[in-house]
């Protein structure tokens, strides 16, 4: 099925979804007392959309194939935030025009499940600011999640004054079983089936200081086939039912046995890389991504923006051009700090035997200034003094610090590149 296709049924899903609640009550209400009813629609549609929040992390490979994960992380980050907004707004209204509706306990239900949709905003917006790990959140989040789940529903079907139309229910009912679906997908299907597919690491390469490359063959099965550009979520030890998995771009060429990760030292979970020994077990849920070296867009040539670990996906991708005798003209443009931190020089060269490439190392602070051909950072005239003068029909993909993506899609806007022909991969989506 065509992307677009796809794209067009999950928004028609989506919506049909989301606004079936709000619709069947709208047309129900008699508006006799307009307040209570505003206040209920507001609260129908935020919980709906809150609920439909389990699908855009859900990471099911029907739907990532067509939506750019980090945009969908986007989409789940703004959707939230507007079903927080709906659903607190439900008892603000009652309570400006009038209590009545907060006598009796059924109300406490309605407050704990606000609640919890307060707290999971507070947590998710200033996680860092609160110094609250990555795992830690991610099971605040999950405890969270049931708490709304719970005690909203649990107000709506005790309040049963619109839940008792039996299109109004049945519609809730089909709600409640995708949402415990998607639940169980991510949190026991997607384990078992990696369960049965374990990796085992090969070998791990120090690639400069802090990063790491792990290279990991599959045990006892054919590998999922990946392609250049894409990425999976990791985890390591005897079991795939973890809190968290990290993600990591493929570094590897699609062509190689081994799959391979490059990791750089950043915290709790890629501190651990270097401690890993061959044979150690390992999970991989993967590849995710949209990144397709079929792209006609791409055919002309590849201008390839890495900024420090952001060179993890350029490498598999120009290993996989390279292993795949594709003659397809590649500029590679790679920002780094100091001569001590650049990563795959030897690759590079040996790369460069076997494809059209030209690769152009920027260091911001060269340890040698004298032997450093280009000092700072990738500029606009650097690129344009680098690439042919047909570099608006190339394909432009960029991955590194937020900082650097920004200025890189300066320069791109500033040299006319159409916005259709850049990919980005952000590292920062959480
Ligand atoms: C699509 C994508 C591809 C990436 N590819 C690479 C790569 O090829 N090489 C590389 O070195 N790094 C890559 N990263 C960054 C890498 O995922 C984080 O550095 C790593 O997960 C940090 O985990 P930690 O436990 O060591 O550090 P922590 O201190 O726990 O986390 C540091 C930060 O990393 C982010 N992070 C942690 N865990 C997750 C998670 N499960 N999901 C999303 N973000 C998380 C959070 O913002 C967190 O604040 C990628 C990130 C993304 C989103």
């Amino acid at each position: 099925m065509a992307k677009k296709t796809k794209l067009i049924i999950f928004v028609a899903l989506f919506l049909a979804l989301t606004l079936t609640p709000l619709v069947i009550m709208l047309v129900n209400a008699n508006w006799a007392l307009p307040i209570r009813d505003i206040s209920v629609a507001l609260a129908f549609f935020g919980m709906t959309i809150a609920g439909m929040q389990f699908l855009p992390i859900s990471r099911i490979p029907w739907l990532s194939e067509v939506v750019e994960l980090d945009k969908m992380y986007k989409i789940h980050h703004v959707v939230s935030a507007i079903a927080v907004l709906l659903v607190a707004l439900h008892p603000i209204v009652l309570l400006l025009t009038d209590t009545v509706y907060f006598k009796g306990s059924l109300i406490i239900s309605g407050w704990l499940g606000l609640a919890g949709l307060v707290l999971i905003a507070i947590t998710s917006i200033f996680r860092k600011k609160l110094k609250i790990s990555y795992t830690t959140w991610l099971l605040i989040h999950d405890l969270l999640t049931l708490v709304i789940m719970v005690f909203g529903l649990m107000h709506m079907f005790q309040r049963n004054y619109y839940m008792r139309d039996t299109a109004m229910t049945i519609a809730w009912v089909i709600l409640i079983v995708i949402w415990g679906g998607l639940a169980l997908y991510i949190r026991l299907i997607r384990p078992l089936i990696l369960a049965r597919h374990p990796y085992a690491v090969s070998k791990v390469v120090e690639e400069a200081k802090d990063t790491y490359s792990v290279y990991l063959k599959a045990d006892g099965f054919k590998r999922a086939a990946f392609k250049a550009g894409q990425v999976a979520w990791i985890s390591k030890g005897p079991s795939p039912f973890v809190i968290s998995r990290n993600p990591f771009s493929y570094s590897g060429s699609t062509e190689w046995e081994d799959i391979r990760f490059s990791i750089k030292k950043a915290g709790d979970f890629t501190n651990t890389i270097p401690d890993l020994k061959p044979g150690d077990r390992m999970f991989v849920d993967g590849p995710y991504g949209t990144f397709d070296l079929k792209n006609p867009r791409m055919q002309k040539g590849l201008v390839l923006m890495g900024g420090g670990i952001g060179i993890a996906p350029v490498m598999s991708i120009v290993n996989t051009i390279a292993d795949t005798g594709d003659k397809r003209p590649v500029y590679v443009f790679y920002g780094d700090l100091c001569e001590d931190t650049v990563l795959f020089a030897n690759e590079f060269e040996e790369l460069k035997s076997r494809m059209n490439l030209t690769v152009v190392q920027v260091l911001e602070r060269p340890l040698d200034a004298e032997k450093c051909k280009y000092k700072g950072y990738i500029t606009k005239d650097l690129l344009l003094s680098t690439l042919p003068e047909n570099y608006k029909d190339l394909y432009y993909f960029m991955c590194g610090p937020m900082p650097m993506m920004n200025a890189m899609n300066k320069h791109l806007t500033a040299m006319g590149v159409d916005p259709a022909q850049i990919a980005t991969e952000k590292y920062e989506m959480a």
